[in-house]
């Protein structure tokens, strides 16, 4: 048993909970040099390898919600997604400082 978040009833015992993203939030992550190491042997100095970043959107918020109201749910969520604006600023790559 459960209270759905989209109806605010509570199911019944043994009913199915679907559990739906319900806010996002529009990340970006900048490049960062030299950022990840990379297995070597023991020996050699351990050599890295950069992380290039990246811009999207991540889950904010996950709400249960019963099977009658998934539907809904469910087209709220792609609705959302499609709100995202596509054509973020890019990010202008940080310069790996080497000699
Ligand atoms: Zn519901």
């Amino acid at each position: 048993m459960y209270r759905c978040a989209k109806c605010d009833r509570v199911t019944t015992a043994r009913s199915s909970a679907h559990s739906v993203v319900s806010e996002i939030r529009i990340m970006e992550y900048p490049h960062r040099s030299n950022a990840i190491p990379v297995a070597g042997g023991k020996r050699r100095k351990r050599a890295k390898r950069d992380d290039r970043g990246g811009r999207g959107w991540e889950i904010k918020k996950e709400v249960l919600v019963c099977t009658d109201c998934l539907p809904q749910a469910k087209a709220d969520f792609e609705a959302m997604v499609a709100s995202v604006p596509t054509s973020l600023p890019v990010i202008t790559e940080a310069v790996a400082e080497e000699a």
